[in-house]
């Protein structure tokens, strides 16, 4: 089972990521940084380059040949987000720039125009900054109050803590779906369903998620999603925001400018329709196209396949990282099989700094993330100043696992006869 899996996913998709043959200080890159960005395939590469060569143009705005091709494949790549994510209408999917300019839509959107002093914010200590930052920014603006699920003993969120800050009091819940540090899987569509038990809209922070998962909005039920491009494949400055279309609909613009208008007076505007309401001015025309073709890729090898296997690298990364009494690793610990949490592990190994780890492992090829992986609230309050991060991807193999346990056994092994 294992090794046909492997087979089956990376050994068949390593030759379509070109930069997976570059050599760093004389050996094989050995990329486990994926939770920061993803490498791209070629098929993404070439969507870029092909857009360029061939169709470039403004989009919505001329009747050309070429603006009309233009516009169909950012309109087509679109459809491709759309059904990806299996949300109900194609209007329901704007383009943003990241996962962080989506959320700040929705708080300076929505948020602005519905928060009252006093009114309560439930997001969890867990979050990245960027469903953090927003939401101090709005609760300065509007007297809104912030509340913070804590963490089980196993240092996933806590449903019970959850429940008992739900109140008529809150507005908002926003959540991450699966935690860039802890690798915890969120249920998001319970936290949903009793958060809508209180009229609560649910914002969900999936940019770890749609990467590795096969992600359906509507099951979910919840109210925004927000993902990233560059982790799913795509480019960077191109991300999305899902919402419900009524919520939408009902949302003022965030930012104006070209693209988003109906009719402009000296004095006043009419706004377009959804989805074009919310993306003012020319966007990332090229990225948006060249996330379609990311999503197409994903799309041909499988979601639940790059699940099924990225469980299975979990299971084996996990096992080796246990093997070494130095290392702790957080967040829940995978079932056998694997399952249970994301592909990731961030640890600590004894007094090592993290950032030596890095550095030492870099100089064998393997490229791992040190330092507060964008949440600190999160590491003060599990204790640690930093941590090294270890992520994967479904064109890692157990060989590269094999590559990083053994330098990594080296550094620690290093600086014990330094400092032991
Ligand atoms: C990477 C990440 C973000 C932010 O993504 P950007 O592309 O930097 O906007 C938000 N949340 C989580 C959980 C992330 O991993």
């Amino acid at each position: 089972m294992t090794l046909i899996q492997e087979k089956t996913i990376a050994a068949k998709v390593r030759s379509d990521f070109p930069i997976l043959n570059e050599q760093i200080h004389g050996k094989p890159l050995v990329y486990l940084d994926n939770a920061a960005t993803s490498q791209k395939p070629i098929a993404v590469l070439n969507a870029l380059q092909h857009y360029y060569k061939h169709d470039n143009a403004n989009v919505h705005r001329g009747v050309h040949t070429l603006s009309s091709r233009a516009t169909d494949a950012y309109e087509g790549a679109r459809d491709k987000i759309a059904a990806f994510v299996n949300a109900a209408f194609r209007q329901e999917i704007v383009y943003t720039r990241n996962a962080s300019e989506a959320i700040n839509l929705v708080a300076y959107s929505w948020g602005l125009a519905n928060l009252q002093p006093g009114d309560e914010i439930i997001l969890t200590v867990m979050e990245h900054h960027s469903n953090l930052i927003p939401w101090q920014l709005i609760a300065q603006r509007t007297g809104a109050v912030l509340k913070f699920v804590e963490l089980t003993e196993t240092e996933e969120f806590d449903f019970d803590h959850f429940k008992s800050l739900l109140s008529n009091k809150t507005k908002l819940v926003a959540v991450v779906h699966i935690s860039n540090t802890l690798g915890c899987i969120n249920p998001v569509k319970e936290i949903c369903a009793e958060a809508h038990r209180y009229g609560v809209r649910v914002l969900i922070d999936a940019s770890q998620s749609v990467p590795h998962l096969p992600i359906d909005v509507q099951d979910i039920d919840c109210d925004w999603l927000v993902a990233t491009g560059h982790k799913m494949c795509g480019p960077t400055g191109i991300g999305f925001l899902y919402g419900k279309l009524d919520l939408l609909r009902s949302m003022p613009p965030f930012l104006g400018g070209g693209e988003m208008i109906a009719d402009v007076f000296l004095d006043h505007s009419t706004y377009a329709d959804l989805p074009h309401k919310f993306e003012a001015g020319t966007p990332a025309i090229a990225e948006a196209i060249a996330l379609g073709a990311a999503v197409d890729y994903l799309t041909n090898i499988g979601m639940d396949k790059i699940h099924a296997y990225e469980e299975e690298l979990t299971a084996y990364l996990f096992q080796q990282l246990e093997q070494i009494p130095e290392v702790r690793t957080y967040g829940p610990k995978p079932k056998a099989d694997g399952s249970g949490r994301a592909a990731l592990a961030a640890f600590t190994a004894g007094g090592t700094h993290p950032h030596d780890l890095s550095t030492i492992l870099d100089q064998a090829g393997v490229a791992i993330r040190a330092g507060h992986h964008c949440t600190q609230p999160l590491h003060r309050y599990l204790g640690a100043q930093s941590t090294a991060r270890a992520s994967l991807y479904f064109y890692n193999t157990r060989e590269e696992i094999d590559v990083f346990i053994a330098a990594l056994k080296e550094a620690i092994e290093f600086f014990g006869s330094l400092f032991g």
